[in-house]
């Protein structure tokens, strides 16, 4: 019996068994390997590393898209970075009042997400409010004159492509694609085993945001325990919406989450101590 092996730790890692292998391919950016597991359901892998699995996907997709979007409370522009497995767009895209564009590096992922992994986009890709676009998201956002009311970076880890997804300069570079009062939030690591990840967003973004600070979420998955979610904008208002207001949203959003819900969303603003520490 195969067992697939996490690489992300020298110490210590997470197996998996593979049930059934459905694709396993070096891309022109990647390691890709999408496998079938008796309890996680259909997993993808990239370089390695788990990206996401059916089990468990919906925690993390509902936390990175409806907590800015209800937070902001009028989108009508979003820009996501990665995603390639359409999770973020197939709930994004649950706001009809919503248009997306996508830019993903690797356009195998995309088309082996759909093949093999359909429940994560779920058609998502075929809806005419999104716009994909093949490209580094770095180099997307220089030189982008579009504006946008929420920026979604869902990248892999600071290894490989996804590295520059967590510079200062990209940070920055994304602040020029806001709209006035905007946010952008991103995949940043399980801070138990990755603290520096979080000193170092949490820095970088401080040059550029007025409110930059992190939110968590716990996807088993994710070995290590809690996940931060960076978030950035100069609206502090955004973090300041009322109970009662993100309740009437949720609403009428009408999204039939299994994770989101307005009190987790304020909740998960609310950081262990460990994390605090590292926001000086
Ligand atoms: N939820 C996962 C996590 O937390 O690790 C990430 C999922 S998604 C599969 C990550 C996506 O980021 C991949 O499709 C990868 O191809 C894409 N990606 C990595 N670097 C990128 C870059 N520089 N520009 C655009 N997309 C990138």
């Amino acid at each position: 019996m195969k067992y697939f092996k996490e690489t992300l730790y020298d110490a210590v890692c997470q197996e998996f068994r593979v049930d059934k292998m459905y694709f396993e391919q070096k891309t022109e950016h990647q390691h890709l390997m999408i496998f079938h597991n008796a309890m996680l359901g259909r997993v993808m892998t990239l370089d390695g590393i788990v990206q996401t699995t059916e089990a468990d996907e919906f925690m993390y997709h509902e936390m990175l898209t409806h907590v800015p979007i209800l937070a902001h409370g009028a989108v009508k522009k979003l820009l996501i970075i990665g995603g390639g497995d359409g999770g973020i767009l197939r709930e994004v895209l649950k706001h009809e009042s919503i248009d997306v564009t996508q830019v993903e590096i690797d356009k195998a992922v995309i088309d082996m997400a759909i093949e093999y992994l359909p429940k994560h986009s779920d058609s998502a890709y075929d809806n005419p409010r999104a716009n994909i676009v093949i490209d580094d998201g770095m180099a997307f956002v220089k030189n982008c004159s579009e504006k946008f009311d929420v920026i979604i970076v869902d990248g892999t880890d600071p290894i490989g492509p996804g590295e520059v997804l967590f510079t200062e300069d990209f940070y920055a570079q994304c602040k020029n694609c806001l709209n006035e009062g905007g946010v952008i939030v991103t995949q940043n690591g399980v801070p138990f085993l990755q603290i520096e990840e979080v000193k170092n967003t949490y820095q970088r973004l401080n040059q550029h945001y007025t409110d930059a600070t992190f939110y968590t979420v716990a996807v088993p998955t994710y070995y290590g325990g809690l996940m931060t979610l960076a978030w950035a904008t100069n609206n502090a208002e955004l973090r300041n919406v009322s109970l009662d207001t993100l309740e009437q949203r949720f609403k009428s959003a009408n999204l039939n989450s299994r994770y989101y819900n307005p009190a987790i969303h304020l909740a998960a603003f609310a950081l262990p101590q460990y994390i605090v520490n590292q926001l000086d």
